[in-house]
């Protein structure tokens, strides 16, 4: 088929580093289906890893991907931390900016992530079709789009609602103290902004969800039959082409493969537990202490990525948070005494291509929705502590409601303490119950592989989503 300007998609992911990832997996799929794509950037002033890094690598390995960098607004005005209002108002600010370039463009049609859904009057002034492309789950989709009809309900606050179960249509019953944490209030200004995303759900054209149906089938029945959304309201035609897995992250920028995948190389099979929390997991000094003392009494091999601590000081909320001082940050003797079985990664480390190299045995996981997709392809079993963003509903779906990983009790209180951390990676590696989940994780990799092969769920959905675009 022939790849023309009226064969272009502009992809629009919100700002930060993780959903950039996702949505280049998706200009890639769009690109085996012969349509030409477009990445439009904004870049968030604050830190989440290094996008203009990353853009460079997936310029030189896939020349027909192009990206466009929105020219960068201020938020000096914003008074706000919350990274999610932050996102919001970012792209709201840069919607005349992406409306004159989609003018210059014309393109077929336009991918929003979710907090871009605050440029679908763009997308309606142009008379472009737009597409969601959720990042997060079929369940957390199940949630939004009946978190309005909740609103509606009643006057008060999930945050004075205690852990009183939340009854959502196809999904587990959430916990009132379990939703997002700019949710929890409704005075907050993150609150509304989330409550107009919400609305806006039931808008696009399709939306497109990065899971496979056999994973969540409860949370897309329930989507696919209206009953996440007030009666007579449509509900838009979901496609589940997942898992898109990250395949960007396989050589270091300077193209040799990290330290720490040679690291792997000399460990024993599936020996290995991998800690990783995300792209802003972020523990205090303390916290990073039990944590290191946990690992070290469970005698585990382990690899382990650690940040700074965040700081107090508001003024620093937009700088790149600095190198993690070891040293000072781990116990005395830490490196020293675990230098044999345990590596210790500063900030970042290529996680996709970790969990699935051989060695890795287990997972401790923040649960945001890519680590959970990443681990289940790789077959590696989760430990659950989930920090920010959607996690802990993630908590629920994953741990209570799909039993594909354990959780890390104390991760809603204070301080996850030592023994905790030191029995829970036992568990995971060494237990029965562990050798039980690490069977399911399995089963569910089978499951995923055959939903993206010829004839399977997700192969079907993304021939469904091409016909509708075309
Ligand atoms: N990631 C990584 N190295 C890190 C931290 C994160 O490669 O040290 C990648 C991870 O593989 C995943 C993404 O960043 O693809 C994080 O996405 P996720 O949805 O899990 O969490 P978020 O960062 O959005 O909270």
């Amino acid at each position: 088929e022939a790849v023309g300007s009226e064969r272009t998609i502009v992809l629009y992911p919100s700002p930060g580093m993780g959903h950039l990832v996702s949505m280049v997996e998706l200009a890639k799929v769009f690109l085996s289906r012969g349509f030409s794509v477009r990445v439009v950037i904004v870049d968030p002033p604050y830190n989440t890893g290094s996008t203009a890094a990353f853009v460079s690598r997936v310029s030189a390995a896939h020349p027909s991907i192009s990206f466009h960098r929105l020219p960068q607004v201020s938020l000096s005005h914003v008074h706000t931390t919350n990274q999610e209002a932050l996102a919001m108002e970012l792209v709201r600010l840069s919607n005349p900016d992406l409306l004159r370039h989609l003018q210059s463009t014309s393109p077929l049609a336009l991918v929003l992530d979710v907090f871009c859904l605050f440029t679908l009057d763009v997308a309606r002034e142009l008379r472009l079709p737009a597409y969601l492309f959720y990042t997060s789950g079929a369940s957390c989709l199940a949630a939004f789009l009946h978190f309005p009809s909740l609103h509606d309900t009643t006057t008060r606050s999930f945050k004075d609602m205690g852990d009183s179960p939340i009854d959502f249509p196809g999904i587990p019953k959430i916990p009132a103290n379990h939703v997002p944490l700019p949710v929890l209030d409704r005075g907050e200004v993150a609150y509304h902004g989330f409550l107009h995303i919400s609305r806006c759900l039931t808008q696009p054209e399709g939306t497109i969800i990065n899971t496979f149906e056999e994973l969540e089938p409860e949370a897309v029945e329930a989507i696919r039959g209206g009953l996440c959304v007030p009666q007579g309201t449509r509900t838009p035609p979901i496609y589940c082409i997942g898992p898109l897995i990250t395949s960007e992250d396989r050589e270091s920028m300077d193209g040799r493969r990290a330290e720490c995948l040679e690291w792997l190389d000399s460990q024993p099979r599936a020996s290995v537990v991998f800690l990783c929390f995300g792209s802003l997991g972020r523990f205090s000094a303390h916290q990073l202490k039990e944590i290191a003392t946990g690992l070290e009494k469970s005698g585990q091999r382990f690899l382990w990525v650690v940040r700074s601590p965040p700081s107090d000081d508001p003024s620093t909320r937009f700088e790149k948070p600095p190198e993690p001082d070891l040293d000072s940050l781990l116990p005395e003797g830490f490196l020293e005494r675990t230098g044999e079985r345990g590596m210790v990664v500063k900030s970042w480390a290529p996680q996709a291509s970790v969990l699935a190299h051989e060695s890795v045995g287990g997972f401790v996981t923040h649960l945001g929705w890519n680590s959970v997709l990443e681990a289940i392809w790789a077959g590696v079993p989760m430990v659950g502590w989930p920090l920010y963003a959607e996690q802990r509903m993630n908590k629920v779906f994953v741990v209570d409601g799909l039993d594909l990983a354990g959780v890390m009790e104390g991760y809603d209180k204070d301080l996850v303490v030592a023994a905790e951390v030191e029995a829970r990676i036992r568990w995971l590696m060494e237990s029965e119950g562990g050798q039980a989940l690490r069977a399911r994780t399995s089963a569910a990799k089978a499951t995923a592989g055959a939903a993206l092969s010829a004839g399977g769920s997700s192969r079907n959905a993304l021939d469904a989503l091409v016909e509708s675009l075309t």
